[in-house]
């Protein structure tokens, strides 16, 4: 039997757990399992792209469990009433090669991206950091504004985005839950006194979220919308002006806002910084730009959180997705019925 966790299971989780807390949890995962890199197969996720939209496959193991993820980007979705992002996941035992569990990781997508963008921050982020604008108030946005609450103390957002009904959304969503909101006109009023920027936009296109101009010394930016050929957020002169930080730099190097330098241009990996063997911010004055585009280990991260987490519990159920004959060698005896009805020839 293999624990299935649906999407009625995981709200019932997170709602009981928490959302900042499922938050952090996975974030401390996601610390410890980048801290031990090389136990990690790694490799850029295999992608399908097609002109609206990319499918791709996250694998990795780090040898004692086996994770991948699928996960679709169709920024034009919305406006057919279906979700730019979907996705679900499964955990294996290296050992037998058995599946252990199969999720959802639509939401999950949404709180692993958001451990890991609030987590980098804590790393990059100007000290004493007080205000987070967020270009782009779509699906991940709330998940970013509590992962950045729950780890840095952010409380006072300033929001754009092109679609007044996504900032409506937003800021009812938000508001209950204590945040103060400045609604912008645009991108150059929202980024306005922040110390950190979070790009967060969907359009299959090298679009430019943030000029150069918008951006002020000092700041950390947090660009999570760049995660595929030809679909870009920063302008490139932001990127000569700061540090860059990166998961995985073959695979950032063709998906991340990277992709618009030359192959050669310097990066620092994050696993380095989280265990102390590269700098994170240097200098107060310096723009650390994270070019997030989303790796396998993180998704490996938050289903060995929710793997634990659910353990013991009933947010999950079993199915037989596996085939177990009594015998191993005799599959066929789950069938043999089959093989009463004749051939059609
Ligand atoms: P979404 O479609 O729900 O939201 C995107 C929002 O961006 C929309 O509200 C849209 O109106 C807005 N937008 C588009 N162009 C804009 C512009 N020029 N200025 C301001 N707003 C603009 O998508 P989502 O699920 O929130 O995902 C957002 C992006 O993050 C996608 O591109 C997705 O591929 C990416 N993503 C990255 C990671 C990662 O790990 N890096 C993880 C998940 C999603």
């Amino acid at each position: 039997m293999v624990r299935f966790v649906d999407v009625p299971n995981m709200r019932r989780w997170l709602i009981d757990t928490g959302i900042e807390r499922a938050i952090e949890g996975i974030a401390d995962t996601i610390a410890e399992d980048f801290r031990r890199w090389e136990q990690f197969d790694k490799t850029a996720r295999v992608a399908s792209h097609s002109d609206i939209g990319v499918i791709e496959l996250m694998p990795t193991s780090d040898g004692v469990q086996y994770g991948f993820k699928y996960v679709n980007g169709h920024p034009a979705n919305p406006s057919r009433g279906l979700q730019t992002v979907t996705a679900f996941g499964v955990l294996a035992d290296v050992e037998s090669g058995y599946p252990t569990l199969w999720t959802e990781m639509t939401i999950l997508t949404a709180l692993r991206t958001a451990a890991t963008s609030a987590t980098v921050a804590r790393l990059l982020a100007p000290e004493g950091a007080t205000t987070m604008a967020m270009i782009g108030t779509g699906s991940q946005a709330e998940f970013q504004a509590l992962a950045f609450r729950a780890l840095l103390g952010i409380r006072s957002l300033r929001v754009w985005d092109t679609d007044p009904a996504a900032l409506d959304v937003f800021e009812a969503n938000m508001r209950p839950l204590g945040f103060d909101i400045v609604r912008a006109e645009s991108a150059a009023e929202a980024v306005s006194g922040a110390q950190i920027i979070t790009t967060c936009t969907a359009d299959k296109a090298n679009a430019t979220v943030l000029t150069d101009d918008m951006v002020v010394r000092g700041v950390h930016i947090n660009a999570i919308g760049g995660d595929c050929p030809g679909k870009t957020e920063l302008d490139a002169r932001i990127l000569h002006r700061g540090e860059i930080f990166v998961e995985y730099p073959p695979q950032t190097r063709i998906e991340g806002e990277i992709q618009q330098l030359d192959a050669e241009h310097p990066v620092t990996e994050l696993w380095r910084v989280m265990r102390g063997e590269a700098s994170g911010r240097t200098a107060a004055d310096q723009i650390t730009i994270f070019d997030s585009v989303g790796f396998a280990i993180e998704d490996f991260s938050a289903l060995r959180y929710l793997a634990e987490a659910i353990d013991g519990t009933d947010y999950f159920t079993d199915v037989d997705i596996i085939a177990e004959p009594a015998d191993p060698k005799n599959l066929f005896a789950l069938v043999a019925e089959g093989a009463a009805a004749p051939a059609l020839a």
